[in-house]
């Protein structure tokens, strides 16, 4: 059960994180698809521009022909005039009244002439960005369309695994879903981890207690790590299981070529085994020897003190007891040899040696006393 629940939590990790990854996927797209496109953009924005401006210009030809128009009737009206005046003043009035008009005339109509001159300019230039647009269109235009197909088919992929991811979660404990959710709330995209091998975190490698490690493999509870707050998982014991079959195929395949290098090497092999015991037993030895070194130097403190009867028994009880026993007292007595001797040398030797002894016996207690 409890095994299950663990393995579900991290099934629907590894879909969230695919689906992260797929949301990552779309992101992407957008600056693919701008960059594509960005060649067509500016040559659009530019065509648009150049219209704009050619609107406008149409616009101030057509005022400026409007101008014209009424400046020549006006000058017709003015030329029927000065054929009827009736004195000179009148003529002098109309003529000069005409010669403005005139001027006013010719500048509007030279006005015009250069408008009509930019606009076919224009005119041209907008041809041109046309042009190069609808090329520009046909280069884009397939970029475009794949970028556009490739990110249908990561949204189409996200789509199923968030239709996954909530079927998914329909089967799961309520309020583990919610502990999960609410790890993941604060940006962080792993909430489960497996135990690595050697017992640690899988997500910060920080040390998991063997008690904890025990709660993690049979226990009910979902422990979080104490160092990154993950859900602890045991491990993946298929992949485990997977990794330990490899291993014992290997080994089967050097043991069967061992077994080839027949039977020379079994005999080695057991006379290696005797040299090993033989070691053994010298080691063995050697910490017998250490143990009787220490207690000599024990001695050593007791003659140094004045209280030397006291301390050759203390010296000798060390010694006896070095011997006796295995290596496991010798650092007790390793560890008196020293205090004793600052001791003797303080010349308050009775105290200290009765606080040295005191470990021992009563009876010794008794003999420094006396002393
Ligand atoms: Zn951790």
């Amino acid at each position: 059960m409890t095994e299950q629940r663990r393995t579900a939590l991290k099934e629907l990790q590894n879909l969230d994180l695919k689906i992260l990854e797929a949301q990552r996927r779309i992101r992407d797209f957008d600056p693919l698809l701008i960059e594509a496109e960005e060649s067509a953009l500016v040559l659009e924005s530019d065509a648009e521009k150049t219209r704009t401006r050619l609107k406008e210009m149409k616009l101030e030809e057509r005022r400026l022909v409007a101008s014209v128009d009424e400046k020549r009737a006006r000058e017709k009206r003015l030329d029927e005039r000065l054929g009827s005046v009736r004195n000179l003043r009148e003529e002098a009035a109309v003529s000069a009244e005409l010669e403005m008009i005139k001027r006013a005339l010719q500048a509007d109509e030279q006005e015009v002439y250069t408008l009509i001159d930019q606009i076919r300019k224009t005119e041209e230039r907008l041809e041109g960005v046309d042009e190069t647009l609808v090329e520009e269109r046909l280069v884009v235009e397939p970029k475009l369309a794949e970028l556009i197909a490739e990110r249908t088919e990561a949204k189409k992929g996200l789509e199923s695994f968030e239709s996954e991811r909530e079927s998914f979660v329909g089967a799961m404990d309520v309020s583990e879903l919610r502990l999960y959710d609410g790890i993941r709330r604060g940006g962080r995209s792993i909430a489960v981890a497996d135990l690595t091998q050697d017992g640690a975190c899988g997500h910060c490698f920080g040390v998991v207690p063997l008690q904890v490690q025990n709660e993690i493999l049979h226990g009910d509870a979902l422990i979080r790590c104490e160092g990154c707050g993950v859900i602890h998982a045991a491990p993946d014991l298929e992949a485990i299981a997977a990794a330990a079959a490899e291993e014992a195929a290997r080994e089967e395949a050097a043991k069967a070529a061992k077994e080839a290098a027949a039977a020379d090497a079994v005999v080695e092999d057991a006379s290696d085994a005797a040299e090993a015991d033989e070691a053994a037993d010298a080691e063995a030895d050697d910490v017998g020897e250490v143990t009787e070194a220490d207690a000599g130097e024990a001695a050593e403190v007791g003659d140094a003190g004045d209280v030397a009867e006291a301390d050759d028994g203390a010296a000798d009880q060390a010694d006896d007891a070095g011997e006796a026993d295995a290596p496991d007292d010798a650092p007790s007595a390793d560890a008196e040899a020293p205090d004793a001797e600052a001791g003797g040398d303080s010349g308050v030797a009775d105290e200290d040696d009765g606080a040295a002894d005191s470990d021992r016996t009563e009876t010794e207690d008794e003999d420094t006393d006396d002393k």
